[in-house]
């Protein structure tokens, strides 16, 4: 009874409440307080990683990664990056990750090689699937669905803000998970955001499946967190400063 008349006493308070903000009242009664989001503290630029994200790669060691078919990492490792070893196959995190914010760095061989997909390529692949492009796309001809800061074979970025090869690009993603049901049947697409070189280039982009190089991509469920794997294509691509903060 008590907890009734509480009730009944906490909906007419409300609506009072309401009827007053309406009216122009109180503008403390539209003003949120608690919760308060976390604190945490930035880096020293946005290139930094934040305190509250997991750092993937340092420059120091492969510790957060593993080779193909859970192999050691094969890559390079010298003046803080990691590159592409040609071969050795593609690399992959030890942690799995679905929605997430992720900065990245890459940078493309300053020996200009090749046209084309053959010049300069890598990729990350979110949850080991969906592959964000890395291309020397610095005045180098592909199919636009295919250059850097695509999505492989489905989304064209929205400008090419590419630098030239062997200079220091970077990628901030945001990225949501695909949700599926628990037979399996694709709730809802992942969704991308890019940032190139602080430029936008995919604006919460639905990314359409799978990656594929022939075909249509289309969705095949998966673990709601899965490992995020960057491409071994041939070229010696370089890495370093890789943190992520799920989301
Ligand atoms: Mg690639």
């Amino acid at each position: 009874m008590k907890k009734l008349l509480m009730l009944f006493c906490g909906t007419i308070a409300s609506q009072m409440l309401q009827a007053q903000v309406r009216m122009g009242g109180d503008p403390k009664l539209s003003e949120i307080y608690d919760p308060a989001p976390a604190v945490i503290s930035p880096g020293k630029t946005n290139a930094e990683a934040p305190s509250d994200a997991v750092v993937l790669f340092d420059g120091k060691d492969f510790s957060n990664w593993v080779g193909t078919k859970g192999k050691d990492v094969e890559w390079t490792l010298a003046d803080g990056a990691m590159t592409v070893k040609r071969g050795s196959g593609l690399i992959s995190t030890k942690q799995s990750f679905g929605d997430c914010q992720l900065h990245i760095e890459w940078r493309t061989p300053v020996e200009v090689k090749g046209e084309g997909q053959g010049r300069g390529n890598s990729g990350i692949f979110l949850m080991g699937r969906y592959e964000l492009q890395i291309l020397d796309s610095y005045n180098n001809k592909t199919y636009s669905n295919g250059q850097a800061a695509s999505i492989y074979k489905q989304l064209v970025p929205l400008v090419n803000a590419s630098r030239g090869p062997g200079e220091w690009q970077s990628y901030d993603v945001i990225f949501t998970a695909p949700r599926f049901s628990e037979n399996g049947i694709m709730q809802s697409q992942a969704r991308i955001t890019v940032i190139h070189n602080g430029v936008l280039v995919q604006n919460n982009a639905a990314i359409w499946g799978g990656t594929e190089y022939i075909g249509i991509a289309n969705y095949k469920s998966h673990g709601a967190k899965e490992p995020i794997s960057l491409q071994d294509h041939g070229d010696p691509v370089s890495f370093r400063n890789i943190w992520i903060r799920p989301l």
